[in-house]
C-alpha cells in the first residue's frame, strides 16, 4: 500500500468508527516543497484536492497540472501577502487563510474584478500565538460578520494548533465557533493528528508528510 492509500484508509476507518461518512471528509494533499514528479503519482491515484502555502511555488507547479487535470482543486493554506492577491485569486480554487481585514477587503475586491468568487475559510489562531497569523477566537464572530458584509463567500474555519499543545481542545474550539457562525466546513488536522480531527468533526484534513514524506528545507 502506498502512503497515500494508507492515509485515505485511515480517514475512512476513523470516520466509520465515529459514525461519519468517509465522503464527508476531504483530504487536502499538502504538496508544498514537493516536486511535480512527486505530485503526479498521487494525482494518478485519484487525488484531486491539493494544498500549497506559497503563491509563486504553486503557480510554477500547478499551472500545467491544472490544464492536464481540469477537476483539480487547489487550496491556499498559507498566509497570503496582499500584493499576491491577484495571482492567488486567478490560480487557487479555495482560500483557507483569510486572516486580516485588509486581506479580506483585497480578496473581495479582486474576486469581483475577476468574477471568481472562491470559497474562503477564516484562519483562527486558536492558541492566540503572537507569532502566528489568524484571527483570535474572541474576534472570530465579528470578523466573520465583516467578511460577509464584504461579500466574501465564507464556508468554514481553519486552524493550526500550537505545536506543543494537545490538538483536541483547539479542534473542539474551532468546531464550537463554526457552529455559532452556522458554518459547515472545518479544516483541521495534519499528518500527526488528522484522526483526532476527524473524530472532532473535521470536514477537511490537510496532510503533507504522511503522503509525500519529509520536506527538504535545505
Ligand atoms: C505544511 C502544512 C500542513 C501539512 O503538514 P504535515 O505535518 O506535513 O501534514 C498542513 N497545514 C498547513 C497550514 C501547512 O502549512
Amino acid at each position: 500500500m502506498t502512503p497515500y492509500s494508507q492515509v485515505k484508509e485511515q480517514i475512512a476507518a476513523t470516520a466509520a468508527d465515529c459514525g461519519r461518512k468517509p465522503s464527508d471528509i476531504t483530504l487536502v494533499a499538502v504538496s508544498k516543497m514537493h516536486t511535480v514528479d512527486e505530485i503526479l503519482p498521487v494525482l494518478e491515484s485519484g487525488q484531486r484536492v491539493f494544498g500549497e502555502n506559497r503563491v509563486q511555488e504553486a503557480k510554477e507547479k500547478f499551472t500545467i497540472l491544472k490544464e492536464k487535470y481540469p477537476n483539480l482543486e487547489l487550496h491556499l493554506i498559507g498566509h497570503l501577502q496582499t500584493n499576491k492577491v491577484k495571482d492567488a485569486v486567478a490560480l487557487f480554487d479555495v482560500i483557507e487563510t483569510v486572516d486580516s481585514i485588509e486581506l479580506a477587503e483585497k480578496l473581495a475586491a479582486e474576486m469581483k474584478k475577476q468574477n471568481r468568487f472562491l470559497p474562503c475559510f477564516i484562519e483562527v489562531n486558536t492558541g492566540s500565538e503572537v507569532q502566528k497569523s489568524g484571527i483570535v477566537s474572541r474576534e472570530t464572530l465579528s470578523f466573520a460578520a465583516k467578511c460577509r458584509e464584504l461579500g466574501l463567500n465564507i464556508v468554514g474555519l481553519m486552524c493550526i494548533p500550537p505545536v506543543d499543545d494537545e490538538p483536541a481542545p483547539h479542534f473542539a474550539l474551532l468546531k464550537k465557533l463554526a457552529k455559532q457562525l452556522n458554518l459547515k466546513e472545518l479544516s483541521m488536522g495534519m499528518s500527526n493528528d488528522f484522526p483526532i480531527a476527524v473524530q472532532l468533526g473535521a470536514t477537511h484534513v490537510r496532510v503533507g508528510t504522511a503522503i509525500f514524506g519529509q520536506r527538504n528545507y535545505s
